[in-house]
Order: structure tokens, then sequence, then C-alpha cells
């Protein structure tokens, strides 16, 4: 394997490991790929932000349930679904303040993983800066994962109280039910934090090649993880060539890179594909100026919308 070939499955271990395992993410980092180093950190660093805003809004909710009991005597937790569902729902903030943390993570992860990319692929034309293709997409995906999050929040939170209404449970029943919703915890900020480097990797994969002159197109390359068996579909994708801003077809489906969230469940879970560039030698050995030249129109290009 090349240099630029062996990064890219390595990040993807990284990727892997860190989805599947409750391992401290620093333990999990493969030792001898120096560049790497800063991931964990941005990782945790995001997993704490993601933490501490789910926290704040599990007391939002809890401290509006308070506040409701204390008004009403003859309160049913009718009129408290009533009210979550037609005020507080409205009010609650987490999708402003969360999306701009969201752009933020995702931002560094795919500036640091670019810079550690493009350098192996061609030292003569470093990353200096993200496109605004990239930059757009990092700000339309952080809004639409909170809006995701939030929803699927607001949803659990109806569960619980129509759940508690069917039971004939108390008041302090259904408050014991909010405090306990695993949405708010720890663990689904882990979850959502390792998931999008996932996510900003797979963009810094698309900036990088796009960027680098020399890269002509993508290969798929199968590889699994001993734990599974291998898709035929997928071992039959491996060599399969496309252009960089081109769609592979995988079993009937198009996707941009392997567990693309295009595909389906069945072409995501547990794939462990990767894709690397095919790299034009011809071009490689252009003069630094040359090939700083081409990136720049290519910059131009995808500045442009
Ligand atoms: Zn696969």
């Amino acid at each position: 394997m090349n240099q630029v070939d062996k990064l890219l499955a390595n990040i993807n271990t990284f990727i892997q490991k860190a989805e599947e395992s409750a391992e401290d993410i620093t333990e999990i980092l493969p030792d001898d790929i120096p560049e790497l180093q800063d991931l964990p950190g941005l990782v945790e660093e995001f997993e704490k932000l993601t933490a501490k805003f789910l926290r704040q809004q599990r007391k939002f909710y809890l401290d509006a349930f308070k506040a409701f009991i204390s008004k009403d005597d003859e309160l049913t937790l009718e009129t408290m679904l009533n009210y979550f569902q037609s005020n507080l729902f409205a009010a609650d903030e987490f999708v402003a303040l969360y999306g701009v943390e969201a752009a933020a993570f995702l931002t560094l992860t795919t500036k640091g993983l670019a810079k550690v990319i493009m350098e192996s692929i061609d030292k003569d034309v470093p990353f200096q800066t993200l496109s605004k293709k990239t930059t757009d997409w990092i700000t339309s995906w952080s809004d639409e994962l909170a809006e995701i999050m939030q929803l699927n929040t607001h949803k659990a939170i109806e569960f619980e109280l129509i759940e508690a209404i069917q039971n004939g449970e108390s008041i302090q029943q259904a408050e014991l039910r909010l405090k306990e919703l695993p949405e708010f915890d720890r663990k689904r900020a882990r979850a959502t934090a390792r998931t999008e480097i996932l996510t900003a990797s797979s963009q810094a994969n698309w900036e990088s090649f796009m960027q680098s002159p020399a890269v002509e197109g993508k290969k798929w390359k199968h590889s699994g993880s001993k734990k599974s068996v291998p898709r035929p579909t997928h071992v039959a994708m491996d060599g399969e060539v496309v252009g960089v801003d081109e769609l592979f077809l995988v079993d009937g489906e198009f996707g941009m890179y392997p567990r693309d969230t295009t595909f389906s469940a069945k072409n995501r879970v547990n794939c462990g594909c990767v894709i690397g560039p095919v790299v034009n030698q011809d071009i490689i050995r252009l003069s630094p100026e040359e090939k700083e030249e081409i990136r720049q129109q290519v910059l131009v290009e995808l500045n442009e919308e």
C-alpha cells in the first residue's frame, strides 16, 4: 500500500473503532500516524459540548415542567402534553445553539483531515483552505443534524408523556420519565460526536481529491472487519474507479463513497470499504507552480456557486 492509501485506511479504522467501542478514544488511535494525533482531542471536545447542550435542553424541559405544575393544582398530564406541543417545543433553542457548534467541529475536523490527506498525496500542493462548496455543505448539514436531533428528542418526550397518560401515572412519575430520557444522556453525545468524524472524513476526502491536481478519480477498495461476512456486492466493487465528483453504483444504489448516507442500511452497516485516490504520475511531475495554478482554477469553480 502506498502512503496515502495507508493513511486513508488508518483514518477509516480509527473511525470504525471509535464508533463501535466504549474505549477512551485516544487509546484507539494507530500510533504510527502522528498526523492524526489531534483527532481524538477534537472528537472528545465535541462530545463534551454535545453533552452540555443536551443537559441544558433537559434542564429547560424539567424547569418548565416544574413551573407549570406550580401554577395549577388541577393540572392533568393531558394539559401538560398540550403545553409541550403548542408552546415548549417551539421555544426550544437547541437547533440554533447546537448547529453553530456542530459546524465549528466539522470545519476543524475536515480541515485537519484534508491537511494530512493532501500532504500525503502531493507535498507540492499542501492544503490551504476549504472550498465554498464544502463550507456551505458543512453549514447546511450542521443545521440538519441539529434539527434531526431535536425532532427525535421532541418525539421521545411526546412518547413518554403519552405513555404516562395511557398508564394513568402521576405527575411525578411522568417527571421521572423525562428526567431519565436517554435522548439527554452522555451516550447520545458520544455516538453523535463519533459518527460525525465519518462525515468530516468523507468530506475531507472529497475536498482533498478535488484540490489535488494529480488526482483523476477515486477507487473503491473492499475491506471488511473480521467480525462481518463480506458482501459479494462490495467485493465486486473492489478496484472500481469513478471521477472524484461522480457517484459509485453499488448493489443498485448510488453513493459518493462507502457508507454514504444515500445508501440504504444494508449497504452502510458494518461496511469497512475505503476509497483511494487515482493519481496521474504525469501531473505529479509538473512543477509546483503549474500544479498550484491548476488547484486555483478548481477552487475558483468550487467557490462560484
Ligand atoms: Zn463495504
